[in-house]
């Protein structure tokens, strides 16, 4: 089969791969779209992510949809045909965080798309049943595929603890941004803020997320010397970082009320950032972190199927799965203004 192939960085190509065998417990699912995620557009760029390199040539992807083609004997709820989103976390199930139920911390994670997992960008993947999520008959495909990030801003959201009537800051105007925004209006948060650098990011989610109000920041410095936040509203409940900006955690927290709570969500720029320690201990500020989600995908489906949260728009560039490797190009090359969905298969 065809599938999306990293063999360096800035050289991508469709290769052929081989079809994997079916355990008892699988399922193999037949690939309709894929969503490319920032990391995926790292990866092509730069070969590598932190503490994982390309050590041959890999295969990307990793918010992904499809439908059923067979499953294995101990398969008995779902059939040929039956639409599903990928979990593409696959975790041991026996260590100590997976039977407490945070499998999100599993140290055997075996995350597809991250090398040496292969992805799913890719015409037919063979999962354990746990990794595939049955949806509703009339969820599309692309829907489907961006429960994936919908469910990092589930998962944001819930760390959060966001409750009704509360007030909320968030940094980063893209994809995650969004919808973590889109997500804490659906808990109900009586306000909820997003600042971004650019403005035309912030026009575009003012347009398309009723109820959103926009900041435009400025970058701070690194040295302390400057908050890019100052003119942001004040006293707020919690704040999300979803800008990976390296200044944006500790401008942020400015903003937030005593005993206020942030979320590291973004992925920081550095290995290391800097935090205001008087700002924190004055006003006894929580700061949590976020590692990817456990038991999202079911609020997902729900918040995507009930129309509470909305996802089409995400997707600004469409591609097919041979126009894989241009894909990747143009996100590296910043022309893609949201998300690049590629189709696999039916849509
Ligand atoms: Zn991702
Ligand atoms: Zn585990």
């Amino acid at each position: 089969m065809r599938a999306l192939t990293l063999r360096g960085a800035h050289d991508a190509a469709i290769a052929e791969t081989d079809d994997e065998p079916l355990g008892a417990g699988d399922v193999r699912v037949a690939i309709a779209q894929v969503g490319l995620c920032g990391s995926d557009t790292h990866f092509y760029a730069h070969g590598r992510i932190g503490a994982f390199r390309l050590t041959g040539p890999h295969v990307l992807g990793h918010e992904a949809s499809g439908t059923v083609l067979e499953t294995g004997g101990e398969v008995t709820d779902l059939v040929p045909g039956d639409r599903v989103a990928v979990e593409p976390g696959l975790w041991c199930g026996r260590c100590r965080e997976c039977l407490a139920g945070t499998y999100n911390l599993c140290a055997d994670m075996r995350f597809l798309g991250m090398p040496p997992h292969a992805g799913l960008a890719r015409e037919r993947v063979v999962l354990p049943r746990r990794a595939v999520h049955a949806v509703p008959a009339g969820m599309t495909a692309t829907r489907a595929a961006l429960l994936e990030p919908l469910s990092v801003a589930v998962w944001a959201v819930g760390r959060a603890a966001v409750q009704p009537g509360e007030q909320v800051l968030i940094a980063g105007a893209g994809p995650i941004g969004t919808l973590v925004a889109r997500v804490a209006l659906a808990q109900k948060a009586a306000r909820v803020i997003v600042a971004d650098v650019d403005d035309r990011r912030l026009a575009r989610l003012a347009e398309s997320t009723p109820g959103v109000e926009t900041a435009h920041v400025g970058t701070g410095s690194a040295d302390g010397a400057g908050n890019g936040f100052q003119d942001v509203a004040a006293d707020l409940d919690c704040y999300l970082e979803c800008s990976g900006a390296p200044t944006a955690l500790d401008d942020g927290m400015t903003r937030l009320r005593p005993r206020g709570r942030a979320v590291l969500v973004g992925v920081p720029a550095a290995p290391t950032f800097a935090l205001s320690s008087t700002l924190i201990r004055y006003r006894e500020l929580t700061l949590t972190t976020v590692h990817r989600y456990a038991h999202t995908w079911p609020r997902a489906i729900e918040l995507v199927s009930s129309d509470a949260v909305e996802v089409d728009d995400l997707v600004s560039d469409r591609y097919r799965l041979e126009e894989g490797p241009r894909a990747l190009a143009e996100a590296a090359a910043g022309e893609v203004a949201m998300k690049a969905m590629i189709s696999v298969g039916a849509s």
